[in-house]
């Protein structure tokens, strides 16, 4: 793939119901979006229609959009010590994948989740047990569970590429686990992508961890807090701390061009501020 051909696009509102993402990332000129499924604040939605999801893939194939993606709701979190919320979300997230498959939507982005203090070794296993449970329930979906990997807030774990590598190596199924890169959350987590040079060793470690070919998505934010504060706060392109340098630095690594890359940057109903941001990445691809 040619630099110029990367997939771009952003978050986009389903408000209207997830048809209604369709031609609003069209008008903006996504060729990549995520959307939610559903409500993102709840855990459960009334089931899609047949006609929904059908109409939905096939204003996907017609459309400019080559790649989509959905997140989570943000009430799972497969790392809870307490058995009601974590079956909750076993339960919210198979409905997630299942929402997916009927859409053909190939990732569904999730936290990995917290161990609200009973220590990351308990919250990797945790962790990898519900995607067992789940990918059990969901037998032949194409649909992979995409890690998105985290500032580390809290007890939330993902903040290392070995978490990642470690509830991959654990799960029953490593074949349907895929990874996402937010440049806010790990630039957060204290890994430096703005440095030319230190982006070098950070991409060569995520290599070495967990394997280039497991990234399947990047988030792109820039972030209001500096490098290693653990606080996710995400901005518009170039006016946080990572500045337009790391992305810069992104774009134009040929090992990622066939790695989507879409934003999560604060925006308005028609979504206009998208556009801003879209314009100064695609500046940024040298030719
Ligand atoms: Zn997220
Ligand atoms: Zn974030």
């Amino acid at each position: 793939m040619r630099a110029k051909d990367q997939l771009l696009g952003a978050h986009t509102s389903i408000q209207g119901g997830v048809n209604a993402a369709i031609p609003l990332a069209q008008k903006l000129g996504f060729t990549a979006m995520q959307i939610f499924t559903k409500n993102n604040n709840r855990w459960s939605a009334p089931p899609l229609k047949e006609e929904e999801a059908t109409s939905f893939r096939e204003g996907i194939a017609a459309s400019g959009i080559k790649f989509v993606m959905a997140h989570d709701s943000y009430l799972i979190n497969l790392g809870s010590p307490d058995d009601e919320i974590f079956n909750k979300s076993v339960n919210a997230m198979t409905d997630e994948l299942e929402r997916c498959e009927m859409l053909g939507i190939p990732q569904l982005n999730f936290h990995p989740g917290a161990h609200l203090g009973e220590g990351e070794a308990f919250g990797i296993k945790r962790i990898a047990s519900a995607l067992d449970i789940i990918h059990e329930r969901t037998p032949g979906f194409k649909v992979k569970s995409m890690i998105e990997l985290t500032a580390g807030q809290g007890s939330a774990l993902g903040y290392r590429f070995e978490h990642a590598r470690d509830i991959i190596a654990t799960v029953k199924h490593p074949e349907r686990v895929t990874v996402c890169i937010d440049t806010a959350h790990i630039f957060a987590a204290g890994y430096d992508i703005k440095d030319p040079v230190k982006y070098q060793e950070v991409i060569a470690e995520f290599d070495c961890v967990i394997g280039l070919e497991r990234l399947q998505a990047f988030h792109f934010n820039d972030s209001k807090k500096p490098l290693g504060s653990r606080v996710d706060r995400h901005d518009h392109i170039g006016a946080g701390f990572i500045g337009l340098e790391g992305f810069r630095n992104i774009l134009n690594d040929s090992r990622l061009f066939r790695v989507p890359k879409i934003l999560e940057t604060p925006k308005g109903k028609e979504q206009l501020e998208d556009l801003e941001n879209l314009a100064r990445l695609r500046e940024l691809i040298e030719v």
